[in-house]
């Protein structure tokens, strides 16, 4: 990108900061560039500015320029029609679901610093996520994205067997964080708090199908990937139960 250029990219708004009297600072995930953060001058004064668009769970198509400074500047910004976008209308209309998305965009602009993430495939995982959890379990899909998201990260949990003898069936499982996977009942030298009671095969984490994980203890994997952001990032976030109490 060099000065001048004007951008074209699809986008989902994961962040809004007041800026000045009138405008805004923005942080977009996007297709193509990933994490891209724009000053949209004027944004503030008039919601007719950006068409009114400018809002978390809309898909939109944004136009930017490549500008002097720190910033580039949003030109313009539509909403975009796809595949995701009865999803995301339905999801606005749903407070738990609602509340589960904005946790994943404040995570994200948490984790991805301005500019970052180009390669880490983001988009294509809050897209993902955002079909999954319109009719799935919301605490499930949750856990799917978060799952995914630290693999992203490069934190790859293996949660399918044991660290050590690799038996798929010796429940209880132990979760040790820094071998980044479980001890089976025969193996574990410290019982952890970390209890899983059946592992869960890799495919589960890919295909966000709400079917293959009816066995599995929700709460239990809430728990070790609340851990593991803890522990492999120092962030701590809420458990479900209290972001959307
Ligand atoms: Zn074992």
């Amino acid at each position: 990108m060099k000065l001048g250029d004007i951008i074209f990219d699809r986008a989902l708004l994961i962040k809004s900061t007041v800026y000045g009297d009138r405008h805004r600072i923005l942080s977009f995930l996007t297709a193509d560039h990933g994490r891209v953060d724009l000053i949209a001058y004027g944004a503030l004064g008039s919601k007719k500015r950006f068409g009114g668009t400018l809002d978390f769970l809309n898909l939109l198509q944004i136009q930017f320029q490549v500008s002097r400074g720190d910033l580039n500047r949003l030109l313009q910004c539509d909403l975009a029609i796809e595949e995701i976008s009865p999803s995301l209308l339905k999801i606005k209309r749903d407070y738990v679901r609602t509340v589960l998305v904005l946790s994943w965009f404040k995570l994200i602009a948490k984790m991805i610093p301005r500019g970052g993430g180009q390669d880490l495939d983001l988009f294509p995982l809050l897209q993902q996520s955002l079909k999954a959890i319109e009719n799935s379990k919301p605490l499930y899909i949750h856990l799917v994205f978060l799952k995914n998201l630290l693999s992203r990260l490069g934190y790859l949990l293996d949660l399918s067997k044991c660290l050590v003898c690799h038996s798929q069936n010796n429940p209880p499982f132990y979760f040790k964080a820094e071998g980044g996977g479980l001890h089976c009942n025969q193996c574990f030298q410290v019982q952890s708090p970390y209890r899983l009671s059946s592992c869960v095969p890799n495919e589960n984490w890919t295909s966000f199908d709400e079917q293959k994980i009816e066995s599995i203890a929700l709460n239990e994997l809430e728990y070790i990937l609340l851990h593991s952001y803890q522990y492999f990032l120092g962030i701590q976030f809420e458990c479900f139960d209290k972001l959307v109490a």
